[in-house]
């Protein structure tokens, strides 16, 4: 902690709770303490609606991710987190209770978003909702080949067929924490290796995809729909895994990790986690030199690598603070690659540009606010 630094438990501010309409369009105002699986618990089971992009694991708060981003699969479609609030509350250093958006007090509603508690303390958020799905089609399919992985996860993103996509790298190997036995969705469910291709190199990699529906939708028509968005794909024929589960079982999926790794005792080691945005124009190097060579035995934990559209105010200013949000995380490496859509050679100019000189606007722009930094 920084010196004379202050430590405040956000779990002492448990309300409000309260949906409102504005407009004709759903939002929930929840304190900036409460959990987000508990924000998902109450609005489907009271109001069947739900915020629309997550993070993986939820017994995060509100105010915790919103001052980060808060990415997941549903950011391609979404934006992260933070681009799905139009309100807050913020506490600042000189102890005012201010409302904030993009219209009232829009330096420190857009300073307080990502601004990894500098600006203040978010007390209050005001968050978007949508018709919560019943149901969940989860999908993994296997690719050996990176460019294939890459080119069909990307064009998933600019389709917005899925309403969620994300993937992991493996270790091409039956090793039990990095390899075949990562992939597979339950336990009756086999990871059959004679699939795989001779030509498969030491890492392979897992789509992981999921379609929302309701009760309502005959399982027929999910399979055709399903089938069909998967019959364009180019993974490894035989390694396509899936089952139907609940939305909240979907999105509590990472849950059930944690029980497990707390019943074995591995949840209070320390698992350092390295957050990187790597330029499309790059990723198919950084598979060659990183997955296939440094990272080619696995990290006893996830690689999760996933592209998102930068087409995003906030992610634009997540992925110029890189070095800030990595310590945010506390699990494992983890890496986004972001569809940077210009010319590859200005693309790597621009990406590094940016960096360098976001870090110093950012500086800048924090001496300059009128609000006080904690
Ligand atoms: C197991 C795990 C999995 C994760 N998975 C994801 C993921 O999938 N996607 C993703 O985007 N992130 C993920 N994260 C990172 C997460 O978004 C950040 O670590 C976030 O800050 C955690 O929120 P918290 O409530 O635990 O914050 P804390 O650890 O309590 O606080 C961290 C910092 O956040 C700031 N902060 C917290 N609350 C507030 C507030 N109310 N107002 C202002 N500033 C505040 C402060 O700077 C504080 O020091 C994960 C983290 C963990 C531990």
């Amino acid at each position: 902690m920084a010196e004379q630094g202050l430590v405040l438990d956000m779990r002492a501010i448990q309300d409000p709770f309260e949906i409102l309409w504005i407009e004709g369009s759903p939002y929930v105002d929840v304190s900036g303490g409460a959990l987000w699986e508990d924000v998902l618990k109450r609005c489907v089971s009271e109001f069947g609606l739900a915020p629309r992009s997550w993070t993986d694991y939820l017994s995060l708060t509100v105010g915790g991710t919103l001052s980060y981003a808060g990415v997941s699969g549903q950011t391609f479609r979404y934006g992260p987190q933070t681009s799905n609030v139009t309100e807050l509350e913020v506490v600042t250093g000189k102890g005012d209770t201010l409302c904030c958006s993009q219209t009232e007090n829009s330096e420190l509603f857009f300073g307080a978003l990502g601004g990894l508690g500098q600006f203040g303390i978010i007390t209050r958020a005001r968050v978007v909702l949508q018709e919560a799905p019943d149901m969940v089609r989860w999908i993994r399919v296997v690719y050996s080949e990176f460019e294939e992985y890459a080119r069909d996860a990307e064009s998933l993103v600019e389709e917005y067929c899925f309403d969620y996509v994300e993937g992991f790298v493996l270790v091409n190997s039956d090793n039990r924490a990095n390899g075949w036995p990562t992939v597979p969705l339950g336990p009756e469910q086999v990871f059959d290796p004679t699939h795989i291709p001779f030509t498969a190199g030491p890492v392979l990699y897992c789509l992981e995809l999921a379609l929302h529906y309701r009760n309502a939708d005959h399982p027929s028509r999910v399979d055709t729909d399903v089938d069909g968005l998967l019959g364009r794909l180019r993974f490894i024929q035989g390694l396509k895994f899936q089952v139907d589960v609940t939305y909240m079982e979907f999105l509590l999926r990472v849950k059930r990790v944690e029980e497990h790794a707390k019943g074995n005792g591995t949840w209070d080691a320390p698992h350092p986690w390295l957050n990187l945005f790597v330029s499309k124009s790059h990723i198919v190097d950084f598979d060659r030199e990183v997955f296939k060579k440094i990272l080619k035995d696995g990290v006893d934990g996830p690689i999760l690598v996933y592209p998102l559209l930068r087409n995003n105010y906030i992610v634009r200013k997540i992925s110029s603070q890189v070095k800030l949000i990595c310590k945010g995380f506390g699990l494992s490496p983890s890496l986004i690659m972001i569809d940077g859509r210009i010319p590859s050679k200005s693309n790597r100019t621009l990406y590094m540009y940016e960096l360098i000189n976001e870090r110093h606007r950012l500086r800048e722009d924090r001496s300059k606010s009128k609000y006080s930094i904690i």
